[in-house]
């Protein structure tokens, strides 16, 4: 593409990865170190966004190092994950569709009044979807990935961060479209308190620097996408920049029947509808990893009746699984949400959110 040409064509000097203060377009940079490890910028479509002007606040350099990192950490190189895989959440696939993929496909038609909004919440229970949300967004828009832990990025990066996130935001315009999502995002940017310490705080300005640096610029495709199951507690100045902010329920009686069927999928089993039925209506409250260890749970309960034969039987004389199955599993597997945590989310929704 016309994309990996430049980074090909950019000074040798800069390929050298040495940390370099003078580097005059830290994009293009970035874009360049990056090369060696991930695939080529994919073609923009029409309008394709310049590659020219150096990223906000860039103005210490950068860090071959942390480039490398967030190329080989951060950048997810598969997240396939299509519409289907996700089940329910129809009204959180319509806003997404609406807001980061038809904006890259038809840039044209989302200007002025139109145009994109850079940053979103996805906010609810864990294990509800909202990673595979995000994935599916990258992959649907054939946009890089950015996976960033926000706990990984404080332990990890001590003292690091606010580069980190310098050079994240260098990184994922270079490679735009891009889609930066933040798991966790309360633990970083979490409303100022009296014990914050500095490293912290300066981390919280530098991500605001860097958003507002990509919202100001129409050419840049770069989305932050931020996850959390406890958005009361995000700082103001953050919730403000983004703008849409979709809940993600836990799933309801027919997204839990999708989800049991599709985790059952490749297993022998024999549920008849009645038993179905009963099964999804036990399991409300139930959220979409609650349900998938519930499934692992249920599908040990035929092999825990091998007792010793275990080491010699075939593998296609292992009953199937059945309604009593669950039931016991569900003596295991309990949901993961308190109920009062599920109302507050709600409460919060009605307050603040998008849907
Ligand atoms: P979150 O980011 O909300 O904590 P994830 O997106 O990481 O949750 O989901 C965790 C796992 O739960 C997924 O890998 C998948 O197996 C399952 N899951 C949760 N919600 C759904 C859903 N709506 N459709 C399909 N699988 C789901």
């Amino acid at each position: 593409t016309g994309g990996s040409s430049e980074i090909k064509n950019t000074s040798p000097k800069l390929q050298t990865g040495a940390v370099s203060s003078t580097a005059s377009h830290p994009r293009k940079v970035a874009a360049q170190k990056s090369s060696a490890h991930i695939p080529p910028l994919r073609s923009q479509g029409n309008n394709a966004p310049t590659m020219e002007r150096p990223a906000q606040g860039s103005a210490g350099g950068y860090d071959a190092k942390l480039v490398e990192m967030i190329n080989s950490a951060i950048v997810d190189h598969s997240p396939s994950v299509k519409w289907e895989d996700i089940a329910g959440l129809e009204l959180a696939k319509q806003t997404l569709m609406e807001m980061v993929i038809l904006p890259t496909k038809r840039r044209d038609l989302f200007t002025g009044l139109r145009k994109p909004a850079k940053g979103l919440l996805l906010f609810g229970p864990p294990g509800t979807g909202k990673t595979l949300l995000a994935k599916a967004v990258a992959s649907e828009s054939n946009a890089t990935f950015f996976n960033v832990s926000a706990s990984s990025l404080t332990s990890k990066w001590v003292g690091e961060g606010e580069k980190l996130v310098r050079t994240l935001f260098q990184v994922a315009i270079s490679r735009q479209p891009s889609v930066i999502f933040i798991d966790e995002i309360d633990s970083i940017m979490s409303t100022r308190t009296e014990s914050e310490n500095e490293a912290s705080r300066r981390l919280k300005s530098e991500f605001l620097v860097q958003f507002d640096g990509v919202a100001s610029n129409s050419g840049d495709l770069v989305t932050v996408i931020g996850a959390t199951n406890k958005p009361q507690e995000l700082d103001d100045a953050v919730l403000r920049r983004l703008v849409k902010r979709i809940y993600i329920p836990l799933p309801d009686a027919n997204a839990r029947r999708v989800l049991l069927k599709h985790k059952l999928k490749g297993h022998a089993f024999s549920l008849p509808d009645r038993d179905l039925v009963r099964l999804v209506a036990e399991t409300d409250g139930y959220s979409g990893s609650d349900l998938q260890a519930l499934c692992e749970e249920a599908a040990m309960m035929p092999i825990r009746e091998l007792g010793a034969n275990i080491l010699t039987v075939q593998a296609n004389q292992v009953r199937g699984l059945r309604y009593g199955d669950f039931q016991k599993a569900m003596s295991v597997i309990r949901p993961s949400l308190q109920r009062s945590k599920w109302s507050e989310l709600e409460m919060w929704n009605r307050e603040f959110g998008s849907s």
